[in-house]
């Protein structure tokens, strides 16, 4: 598969508010790694939710250009927009599975459902009786989270009825974990041993346990296969630990306009922010509608050159204000570039200021960015 380079989408970059770097060597050289980690097992690659908000049009390929055979999306949707930017060869797992009467759609656009309930195990069956063929599933099981999956109960039934999987070829048995992020979770085994119990009464099928932060608990967590997703995306698998992950994107922000406030005057809705001396400031061209959360203004900053930023006062929804007295003045003018996101300081920082997760500020990266991929590592400068 070509590795698409440099391929800019979203608003002329010299009109655009914000430019979003989305590396795609990056992501590629975290596949590598994951996978190293989980060597023996496959390594498959989700990329719900457009690739965490970056793009499965772009990553999509560049992941499978790395190896990857295997794609978990969350809707059919997803799959079904997915299967035209990877090979035919390339398997598509619906973690959802099919909706009633949505089930055609699968075969149609060779999407494997993951079947969760009984129903929808019967409704995979009736239409492969139907097609008179085999058709391919992902039983997924139960094992604490309650969440997804077929129960203890569910899995009694199906060992109980020789017609349960009639017709059906089961590719995978899955169960994913709640607590994988902290390594001191006794929750994690007890989902393995649940798992290896459950999976022991049904048909000999390959099995799945670990995403990202699974993959770091060990080889006992691997089984056949694993299913990153934001560790792809550069997130820290767990956050007691130093992130070997590479980071994937950068935001730069424009200044739209600066001007020196002093204790007379207020800043943003609300004039939430009063100096105590004069400051100089600038408004840059992102807000809460581009994902940078009002609520998150607190900690919040950008960077230039390692000079810290702060957020100052309420993000408006197209801009923030942010405090720009230790600044060059020079390098702050309409026009030039902040960063609000950086190799130094990733998604799990920005996060943390914002008292989320890293998953939350990437899958809420706005749409009115300039998007522009690059698939080597040198720096994207306006
Ligand atoms: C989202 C998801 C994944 C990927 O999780 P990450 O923590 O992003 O690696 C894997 N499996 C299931 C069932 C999921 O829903």
């Amino acid at each position: 598969m070509p590795v698409p380079c440099a391929i800019d989408t979203g608003w002329p970059r010299a009109r655009a508010g914000a430019v979003l770097t989305i590396d795609l060597a990056a992501i590629r050289a975290n596949y590598r790694l994951l996978r190293a980690r989980a060597e023996g097992a496959e390594c498959a690659a989700v990329v719900k939710a457009d690739a965490y908000g970056l793009g499965a049009a772009q990553v999509a390929p560049a992941l499978e250009a790395e190896g990857a055979r295997t794609f978990f999306v969350a809707h059919i949707d997803e799959g079904i927009a997915l299967r035209r930017h990877v090979s035919p060869g390339a398997r598509i797992i619906v973690l959802h599975g099919a909706l009633p009467e949505t089930e055609d759609e699968c075969v149609r656009h060779d999407l494997v459902p993951v079947i969760n309930d009984l129903d929808q195990l019967r409704r995979w069956r009736v239409l492969a009786a139907t097609l008179a063929r085999p058709l391919p599933a992902v039983l997924q099981l139960d094992t604490g989270m309650s969440r997804f999956g077929l129960s203890e109960r569910d899995v009694g039934a199906i060992a109980e009825d020789p017609d349960a999987l009639r017709g059906i070829d089961v590719c995978l048995v899955m169960s994913h974990l709640a607590c994988a992020d902290d390594p001191d979770d006794p929750a994690s085994n007890r989902q393995r041993a649940r798992l290896l119990h459950l999976r022991g009464a049904l048909p000999r099928a390959p099995a799945s346990l670990a995403a990202s932060s699974g993959i770091f608990l060990g080889p006992d967590f691997h089984f056949d296969l694993v299913r990153p997703g934001a560790a792809l995306y550069g997130v820290a698998p767990d956050a007691t630990r130093p992130n070997p992950l590479h980071p994937v994107v950068r935001l730069q922000a424009r200044v739209l306009q600066t001007r020196v406030v002093g204790p007379d005057d207020g800043v943003g809705y609300g004039l939430t922010y009063r100096p105590a001396s004069p400051r100089r400031i600038a408004t840059i061209a992102v807000g809460y509608a581009d994902g940078f959360m009002r609520c998150g203004a607190g900690d919040g900053c950008a960077w230039l050159d390692g000079v810290r930023l702060p957020v100052l006062g309420r993000i408006s929804m197209d801009s923030m204000t942010i405090d720009v007295t230790d600044a060059p003045e020079r390098l702050i003018r309409p026009g030039a570039t902040v960063d609000l996101l950086d190799t130094r300081r990733g998604v799990d920082d920005v996060a943390r200021a914002a008292g989320t997760i890293g998953y939350e500020i990437l899958t809420s990266l706005g749409r009115r960015y300039h998007r522009a991929y690059v698939a080597d590592h040198a720096p994207a400068d306006l």
